[in-house]
């Protein structure tokens, strides 16, 4: 009988803690849902030993930017070159969603998530058209066994926005007085603001200001030109709130970013492919602003942060040698602080920055005693890891099929290749019915 502990023996130990760095046959003690040890030849008599020989075992991947409901609307975004695209085939869809719709779209992209690695994840929610609307998304999070922070949506109906916001904040109140008694409960509230392009910088600044009155961390999309300036204006921009995308920012809007401690969440391949500027990260990071990465919609992006690890060192890789070739150093050669660029720098924003990001960067993004035991396990395959780095491993030899275990606070939800605790005929039946129900047969 195991004492309810466990130990995984004898992997390549990715902490990504700087005092502990990578270790070769290392071993990760869990107890309690906490990392307990790390090193080798750990001795823990009456735990469960879990053999992780020729895997790399390393943090859970942080998504800081999911809109979860979108999950029956994969492919759909195939359609969609420009915002007025997305609204037209896409966004217009969300009116389709009933509670149990939340709860169904929820549910599958969480599993879907989870299968990939991603053990924490930012549910950007726009689409909270009621109260149940929340609730069902919530009560399905609460299923998976992920961990989440649900930003409740402000948007609401577009029609409703002003009219709603006084009931919507206080069904927020109700929810982070339920789900925020302790920051390491697996389901936590934080806020969607309405973004800018929507609202006045006062209706923005009502929600900002009730939710630092709760302590919520917040979201916000940031598309439009000169809206870093604008919140910086109002008194607002601070280290708990996290812009998205934020494609068009100017070095100056990026320097008030970095002194107000403010993380950015970049979302490669949507950004990529919807043809967006793609400099912003690796400005960003030179500055000293804390890039997170996200999948962004579902309804064009599959739920993978290791295709977004990989997609966005690609891109900042692409980018950096663009700037090379403006500065006429061409062809590329390598000098101090060139490449800026690594493999590790990269699976840094989708675990130690992300979890800064989020408010838990004491408990999650490495692999440290004392912080939560949120750890995927990736098998190397025949030809097993590949020489240098093991970042390196991670980004270019690995895909999320390459995944064998995942844990969340020490629980496995995936193991030996499968998800846990799922009933598949049933799972794949949601699947197809709430696909049927929201866009038919299409
Ligand atoms: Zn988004």
């Amino acid at each position: 009988m195991s004492d309810g502990r466990i130990l995984l023996k004898n992997g390549t130990v990715v902490t990504l803690d700087p005092e502990l760095g990578d270790i070769s046959g290392g071993d990760v003690l869990i107890n309690d849902g906490r990392i307990e040890q790390v090193g080798q030849e750990i001795n823990a008599p009456g735990a469960e030993v879990v053999r992780a020989d020729g895997m790399i075992v390393m943090p859970g991947l942080i998504d800081t930017h999911l809109h979860m409901w979108q999950h029956p609307l994969r492919g759909l975004g195939q359609h969609v070159w420009g915002f007025p695209d997305y609204s037209a085939h896409v966004f217009n869809l969300r009116e389709r969603y009933g509670p149990q719709e939340m709860h169904d779209a929820t549910y599958t992209c969480g599993l879907d998530a989870l299968n990939n690695g991603t053990t924490t994840v930012l549910d950007f929610c726009h689409n909270v058209l009621t109260e149940e609307h929340a609730e069902g998304s919530l009560r399905a999070h609460r299923e998976t066994g992920q961990r989440v922070l649900f930003a409740y949506g402000m948007l609401g109906r577009d029609d409703r926005l002003v009219e709603e916001r006084p009931s919507r904040l206080a069904h927020v109140t109700r929810l982070a007085g339920e789900l925020n008694t302790d920051k390491t409960n697996l389901v936590r509230l934080g806020l969607a603001l309405t973004t800018l392009t929507y609202a006045s910088i006062e209706d923005v600044r009502a929600e900002v200001e009730h939710a630092r009155g709760l302590g919520l961390q917040m979201t916000i999309h940031q598309n439009v030109h000169a809206e870093v300036f604008r919140l910086h204006e109002a008194g607002l921009l601070s280290g708990d709130l996290l812009p998205v995308h934020s494609n068009n920012l100017t070095d100056a809007e990026i320097g008030l970013l970095a002194s107000c401690g403010c993380a950015i969440s970049f979302t490669a391949e949507g950004e990529h492919s919807d043809g967006h500027s793609m400099s912003v990260i690796g400005r960003a990071d030179r500055a000293g602003v804390l890039p997170t990465l996200g999948v962004d919609a579902p309804s064009f992006t599959d739920p993978d942060m290791f295709a977004q690890l990989r997609a966005t060192y690609n891109i900042m890789r692409a980018t950096e040698s663009q700037w090379e070739r403006q500065e006429g150093r061409w062809p590329v050669r390598r000098y101090e602080g060139s490449p800026y660029v690594t493999s590790r720098r990269v699976l840094e924003y989708a675990t130690v920055n992300a979890a800064k990001a989020i408010g838990l960067g004491d408990d999650l993004g490495t692999l440290t005693p004392g912080k939560q035991a949120d750890i995927v396990m990736l098998n190397s395959g025949l030809f097993g890891i590949a020489s240098g780095d093991p970042a390196y491993h991670i980004l270019h030899y690995s895909t999320a099929r390459d995944i064998d275990s995942v844990l969340v606070a020490g629980r496995f939800r995936k193991r030996a290749g499968r998800l846990l605790d799922v009933d598949f005929d049933k799972l794949a039946a949601t699947a197809v019915g709430l696909r049927s129900r929201i866009i038919g047969d299409a």
